[in-house]
């Protein structure tokens, strides 16, 4: 049950690190499509973090 990254909510698209899911601030879904905003770790901006690979 193991991925294959830590378990992380995707990467910022300001600055491209990696968001843990701790440091997700709020998630919801909409359009059928889970959508979250993230404090980034690095940059320190609210973000929605972006899937870090596009496999499933
Ligand atoms: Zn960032």
């Amino acid at each position: 049950m193991n991925t294959h990254d830590t378990e992380a909510a995707g990467r910022c698209p300001s600055c491209g690190a990696t968001v843990p899911n701790a440091f997700v601030l709020i998630e919801y879904e909409a359009d059928d499509e889970r959508r979250m905003y993230a404090e980034c770790p690095a940059c320190e901006n609210v973000v929605r973090p972006r899937p870090s690979d596009s496999s499933r």
